[in-house]
């Protein structure tokens, strides 16, 4: 949507540099024109009524004027500040990876109040105090969600079938998620995905983030997860250079195999049990 001559919008700071004497360029993500640069004149002085305010890992409230190549920055408010994220370094450097999972993510000047919310909700946990990994896992679950790329953990990516605990899975990104191992796959580009880190890929599509902050799982199923979602990330935000010479690979190799996905809907929807648990409660 085209922004008016002058408009407020809220924003978050995706990434900013230094320009020219004492401007700024800032890469600002705001939910109703998506991604955008602004210039920020004169911030680096230090008499600029706007220098302390225009901070990443914040959210703002930001007047601007339509500028031909950045809209320009006038007024500044800090709307919420989110102190107690910056209190830690791995708190910090986690909200500076997820603006940059945003940043990759998203058009310049399109509409994406969905990704917004999802953002400053994750930037909240992080400054509530919510374990970074979890905060991380259930941002990356949900951006693919966002841009339609949500991985499938509950049927083979191939043949389509109900995926039982008792077999054994490989986590395969540039074909969308899980294979069963009655399907061939490409050894190189998959992994196995043991049952625990598939019940706990479940957790973070089903569960809403107040539960997931509460689950109790050993550390190596967590790193599993954060491995496989970081793969699967690296495939789909990439998709057009890797994934698709890659499937085009996979065609080659072997016939397609027809596939009904199941309609959204018609995943069955576990809440908080045991079974979608992973929780390993003693
Ligand atoms: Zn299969």
């Amino acid at each position: 949507m085209p922004a008016p001559r002058l408009y407020v919008t809220d924003a978050i700071v995706l990434s900013r540099f230094d320009y020219g004497e004492a401007d700024r360029i800032m890469t600002l993500f705001t939910p109703t024109y998506g991604k955008l640069k602004a210039i920020a004149k004169g911030v680096r002085r230090t008499t600029s009524r706007l220098g302390g305010s225009l901070e990443p890992l914040a959210e703002l409230r930001v007047a601007l004027a339509r500028g031909r190549t950045f809209d320009v920055v006038t007024q500044v408010e800090v709307t919420h500040a989110w102190l107690s994220l910056r209190d830690s370094l791995e708190s910090t450097a986690t909200a500076w990876y997820l603006a940059e999972l945003a940043d990759r993510s998203i058009e310049e000047r399109h509409e994406t109040e969905g990704l917004y919310v999802l953002l400053k909700r994750a930037y909240e946990l992080l400054d509530a105090g919510m374990a970074t990994g979890r905060v991380a896992r259930w941002y990356e679950m949900n951006l693919a969600d966002e841009l339609g790329v949500r991985p499938e953990v509950d049927r083979c990516v191939e043949c389509d079938r109900m995926l039982e605990a008792d077999e054994e899975f490989r986590w395969v990104p540039p074909l969308g998620g899980v294979l069963c191992h009655r399907c061939p796959g490409p050894p190189a580009e998959s992994a196995g995905l043991s049952v625990d880190a598939l019940k706990l890929l479940k957790a973070y599509q089903r569960m809403d983030v107040e539960a997931i902050a509460a689950l109790r799982l050993p550390p190596l199923v967590e790193r599993e997860v954060e491995g496989a979602m970081r793969d699967f990330l690296h495939f789909s935000l990439d998709r057009d250079a890797r994934s698709l010479a890659f499937l085009d690979e996979v065609r080659r190799t072997r016939p397609p195999v027809p596939r009904a996905r199941p309609a959204a809907g018609s995943i069955p929807v576990v809440a908080a049990t045991p079974e979608t648990g992973a929780t390993t409660e003693e």
